[in-house]
């Protein structure tokens, strides 16, 4: 909660925040989020506007997930742009009442105090990747051994054996495999 009494009701009036907060709870999706108490460093500019307060800064933080391709560990700097209209009630009601239906969600100013938590976290977590790599080349996990192929760049399995090679030339080619029947 920030108070905003300083700003209300008079627009044109501006003001900096910097803020240094932990994150209260796992922020995130299932891949990849911010871990509870990870520091958060959040630098806002507040201005009084005639419907309320709008709120303008970054917020940076470190996320941690895994890598889609290999599941390694990805650890993801995080800078966040923010911008959020806090509305004074009657205002926030106006809007409402209007039917003025346009996807944004408004904050309401609270007897001067504004809550930027889910400001912050929405911010954070929309900016978060859809699918973390460790690296944008990836070349991810060996599809025959799961080994992970960035650790072993010449891994590869030859796809036919050198002896398998000369056992199928002395037997010919009638020696398909029997196994495909066991699925
Ligand atoms: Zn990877
Ligand atoms: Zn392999």
């Amino acid at each position: 909660m920030l108070n905003v009494h300083d700003l209300a009701r008079r627009p044109g009036e501006m003001m900096r925040e910097n803020l240094e907060l932990t994150v209260p709870e796992f922020w995130g999706t299932a891949v990849i989020g911010i871990r509870p108490q990870e520091e958060l460093d959040v630098e806002l500019r507040l201005e009084s506007v005639l419907e309320g307060v709008l709120v303008t800064g970054q917020a940076q933080s470190e996320a941690r997930g895994e890598c889609v391709r290999c599941l390694d560990e990805v650890v993801y700097e995080l800078d966040a742009n923010i911008t959020a209209l806090f509305a004074y009630p009657e205002r926030a009601k106006a809007a409402e009442e209007s039917g003025d239906d346009d996807e944004d969600e408004v904050f309401v100013i609270d007897h001067d105090d504004i809550d930027l938590e889910p400001v912050i976290r929405d911010s954070l977590v929309t900016a978060l990747p859809f699918q973390p790599l460790c690296d944008r080349d990836c070349p991810g996990l060996c599809p025959e051994c799961g080994i992970r192929l960035a650790d072993h760049p010449d891994h590869k399995h030859d796809s036919v054996d050198i002896r398998w090679a000369g056992l199928q030339e002395a037997f010919g080619a009638n020696q398909a495999s029997d196994d495909t029947k066991e699925s």
